[in-house]
Formats: C-alpha cells, sequence, structure tokens
C-alpha cells in the first residue's frame, strides 16, 4: 500500500516509529508493543535505520516481519551515511524485492565523536540526492523529514526552508516533522513552508514525554526546545516515574488534539519501542474525534 494514496481522507493518518532492535530481548519488546499497537489500527509504521554496518539489515528485516507476521504497512528509513550511490542501489534493491512501497529518504547524521557532516566518497552529500535517485529509479512513495525549529546545522531558517523546498520538488510526497513540544512552532512553519511553495502534507512528529533524564537528551540531540514551563513541570516530578509518565501522557494529548483540530494530516508518534503512552494517547484521541470539532458553545443568553 502507497502511504501517500491515505492522505486527503476525512480521518488523519496516525503512524509509529520504531527503530529495529540490536538483541533477543529488544526483539520481543518491539514486536510485543506492535502488537499492541495493532490493536488501535494504524495507518502504517515506520522502522528507523541505524548508522553503522551490521543494523542496516535490521531495518529490512523489521519491515518484512511487521508487514507480513502482523499485517501493518511499513515504511523503511534510509539514510546516506557511510554508503555510496552504488550501495544505496544495492540497498534500495533489496526493500524493493523485499515488496517495500515506501521509503523516509534521509541524509543522517554524522557518526558518533564527528562534529560536521562529511559526505562518504561516491556518495551523497544531502538527502535531496537521495530523494532524486528514488524518484528517477524505483517505484516507491518518497517521505522526508523536516524541522519546524530549523536543522541544527542550518545557516539559516530561509536556507533550510529553500533547501526543503528543493527536496520535495526532486519527488517528496509527504514530509514528517522533527519532535516539537510547542503546537505555535509548527503552525508558523507550516506557513513558512505553504508561503515558499511546500504543498505536501506536514506531518507533526510526536514524542510521548516518559523520562525526563531521556527526553532532556533526545532533545538536546536533535535541537528540539523543551519550553521552560514544560521543563519545570518535568522536573518538579523527576523522582517519581509514574508521575512524569502520567504528565507526558496529558501533555501529549492535549498537544495532538490542538494539532488535528487545527488540521494536522495525521500524527506520526516517536514511540521508542514502547506502547503504553502512545497506546493511551491515540485511544483518547480516537474516542474524542478532536479532527471534527468545528463546534463552539451557544452563547448564554443575554441578560
Ligand atoms: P537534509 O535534507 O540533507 O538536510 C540536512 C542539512 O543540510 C540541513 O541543514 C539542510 O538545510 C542542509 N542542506 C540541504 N540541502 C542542501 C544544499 N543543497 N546545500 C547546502 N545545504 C543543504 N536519522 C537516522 O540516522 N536514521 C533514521 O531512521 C532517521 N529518521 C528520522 C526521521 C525523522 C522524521 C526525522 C525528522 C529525522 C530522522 N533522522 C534519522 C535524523 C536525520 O537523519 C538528521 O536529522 C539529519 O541531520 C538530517 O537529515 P535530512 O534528511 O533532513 O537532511
Amino acid at each position: 500500500m502507497r502511504i501517500d494514496d491515505l492522505f486527503g481522507g476525512d480521518e488523519p493518518v496516525f503512524s509509529f516509529e520504531f527503530f529495529p532492535p540490536k538483541t533477543p530481548e529488544g526483539e520481543a519488546n518491539l514486536f510485543r508493543a506492535v502488537e499492541e499497537l495493532r490493536t488501535l489500527d494504524p495507518a502504517y509504521v515506520s522502522v528507523t535505520y541505524g548508522a553503522g554496518g551490521s543494523t542496516r539489515d535490521r531495518t529490512l528485516d523489521a519491515v518484512r516481519r511487521i508487514r507480513e507476521e502482523h499485517g501493518l504497512e511499513a515504511m523503511a528509513h534510509l539514510t546516506c551515511v557511510g554508503a555510496t550511490v552504488d550501495e544505496l542501489r544495492a540497498q534500495l534493491d533489496r526493500f524493493r524485492d523485499a515488496g517495500v512501497e515506501n521509503v523516509l529518504a534521509l541524509r543522517g547524521d554524522p557518526p558518533a565523536g564527528q562534529g560536521d557532516w562529511v559526505p562518504t566518497e561516491g556518495g551523497f552529500s544531502h538527502a535531496r540526492e537521495l530523494v532524486e535517485l528514488l524518484a528517477a529509479e524505483y517505484p516507491f512513495t518518497i517521505a522526508a523529514a523536516c524541522f519546524p525549529e530549523t536543522h541544527p546545522h542550518a545557516t539559516s531558517p530561509e536556507d533550510d526552508l529553500r533547501h526543503l523546498r528543493d527536496k520535495v520538488d526532486a519527488g517528496v510526497s509527504f514530509l514528517i516533522t522533527q519532535l516539537f513540544f510547542d503546537n505555535a512552532v509548527y503552525v508558523d512553519f507550516v506557513a513558512r513552508a505553504r508561503d515558499i511553495g511546500i504543498e505536501v502534507p506536514i506531518v507533526p512528529g510526536i514524542m510521548p514525554i516518559t523520562d525526563v533524564a531521556q527526553i532532556k537528551r533526545v532533545t538536546e540531540l536533535c535541537g528540539a526546545t523543551l519550553p521552560d514551563p514544560l521543563l519545570s513541570q518535568l522536573e518538579a516530578r523527576a523522582g517519581d516515574p509514574e508521575a512524569v509518565e502520567d504528565f507526558g501522557v496529558a501533555y501529549a494529548t492535549l498537544q495532538c488534539a490542538e494539532l488535528l483540530a487545527m488540521g494536522a494530516p495525521g500524527i506520526q508518534f516517536y514511540t521508542l519501542n514502547r506502547a503504553p503512552a502512545t497506546r493511551a494517547i491515540l485511544s483518547a484521541l480516537k474516542l474524542m474525534r478532536p479532527w471534527e470539532a468545528e463546534r463552539s458553545l451557544a452563547a448564554a443568553p443575554a441578560a
């Protein structure tokens, strides 16, 4: 199933991101989460792509198992890290031969310990080139990443947006955002993207907060902002993991409800291979259906 066919209907496109497991325990964990979240009937799931050699096959293994054994559409991520164009083609051939129909095309980050991005000799410098290869030679639906708070290494927000438009114009059908916690940032980003001519769906990527230290680490790595009032609420609960998770679920549920009520085309949940928080949030959203909320209370009669 091509994911680009799913946008534009009455229902938001809900999806889950997983990462490929490295150990038998991780594998059991992943497929338990997939089974638990499958009951929420996601439109599709996506599987990240690791930077290092052997982890690469794990993406395809997980995608294959999710499609064949769990009956869900699964999109494979692919990065340009450490690969020549021929190696990327070989990987894409494997994806195609395994029946993959949707690919998230990424540049990737420099390997740990290497500050600046240096393209591999014979490889690509930017995700746009990978999108061009995909569009020219493969039948996949192509998705790509975008950064409402600007990519951390971009020369400016304007340059970042221009590069994003070029990437989309090369053949991207929809975008998924980096995680963010302030909906005003997304609203502003979508407006700027539309102004510059980016017309594809821009799906918010939402990470439910379940652990204070972890979310600080993740946001520091990816350049997303934890607004001060949110951080204060988290720190007030730092010694009580259950309270953090409860608060994280409440916050993400309200965040998603507002985004959907404003017309966001769907939500991609960054699950970190854990089901409970995402399950609680999406279950509540599916009951309340905020995307249908065009209600306004009747005004009180004039006194
Ligand atoms: P690009 O679109 O290439 O942009 C990277 C930088 O280059 C930006 O600063 C951009 O402004 C600049 N740029 C683009 N084109 C040009 C140009 N022509 N000239 C000069 N500068 C230019 N990482 C993984 O390793 N595996 C994953 O599975 C993974 N999944 C992700 C999923 C999502 C939804 C997101 C948001 C990120 C994901 N990442 C993943 C992280 C991602 O690989 C990094 O954030 C990476 O640094 C940027 O990737 P990109 O595809 O956006 O790169």
